[in-house]
């Protein structure tokens, strides 16, 4: 088996959601404009740091979901998303504080971890560079909203910036967040993963394969107002047994399970 950060938070969060998606294939459709659009915007990174026109690269990558059918929220249109966009990508080149050496080796990197009973972990990590100076693992977010700041230090609980420490090895993470609002926004964000963060970590990764190997799938379900998890699971309609619930969010992918590793790339 193959496992990502994705695969293992899946489980944690609910044993129930992880077999609808990896055993049985379901899988949310792909038409949130935001998720797609962050994709895009990745990309568009890319040929920043390679000294490319990166409004250009948004464009030609953006450009290609002009027509499509995806689920734009809180009044986001095509245009708007793109406009947003293109004045991040020039805040970001007037800030300057990131600093990527070889942008053909340090962005999207691939990352392989042997588990036991011949199992792998697969990582792509979005870059490793520097932030003011300070040589780090490299992290980019877009979204509507701010990551909160306080309380101080809740930065280093982020189980995916332990996750991408834990299997570079780099203690020092940053996460570049870029916040879409009316007045456009950059969070740069540094934290320090410790070595006994890193460690148990690769326990709770062996702990869990060990779980989804031995077939345990218990739902968690949270049905406990007010945190309930249920309501925004994608699988709602399949454990409910309720199609109309189940046809607009999900299709069905057997098999799926051989390109868990294309998960990583909504994170
Ligand atoms: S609807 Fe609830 S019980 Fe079912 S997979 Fe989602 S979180 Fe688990």
């Amino acid at each position: 088996m193959i496992y990502s950060f994705t695969q293992i938070s899946q489980y944690l969060r609910c044993p129930r959601g992880y077999r609808h998606r990896y055993l049985d294939g379901w899988r949310e459709k792909d038409t949130r404009a935001a998720m797609v659009f962050g994709r895009c915007f990745e990309k568009a990174l890319a040929a920043f740091f390679l000294r490319e026109d990166s409004a250009a690269a948004l464009f030609k990558e953006w450009e290609v979901y002009r027509d499509a059918q995806l689920e734009y929220r809180n009044g986001d249109t095509w245009d708007r998303l793109a406009q947003q966009g293109v004045q991040l990508l020039e805040q970001f080149a007037r800030d300057n504080r990131i600093r990527v050496r070889q942008p053909r080796n340090d962005l999207q990197i691939k990352l392989v971890h042997s588990l036991a009973n011949n199992n792998e972990f697969l990582a792509y990590i979005d870059g490793v560079g520097f932030l003011d100076g300070t040589r780090c693992l490299l992290e980019w977010k877009t979204t509507t909203s701010r990551y909160p700041e306080e309380p101080n230090g809740m930065l280093a609980l982020d189980p995916q910036l332990i996750c991408y420490s834990w299997i570079t090895g780099i203690p020092d993470v940053a996460l570049v967040v870029f916040v879409r609002k009316r007045v456009p926004e950059i969070q740069y964000l540094r934290t320090t993963i410790s070595d006994e963060q890193r460690r148990e970590f690769g326990q709770l990764v062996e702990e869990t394969a060990g779980r989804i190997g031995a077939g345990q799938f218990l739902p968690h379900s949270g049905i406990r107002f007010p945190q309930n998890g249920c309501v925004s699971c994608p699988f709602l309609g399949l454990c409910l047994d309720q199609p109309q619930f189940i046809d607009p969010k999900l299709i069905r992918q057997p098999g799926a399970s051989d390109l868990d590793w294309l998960d990583l790339l909504d994170d």
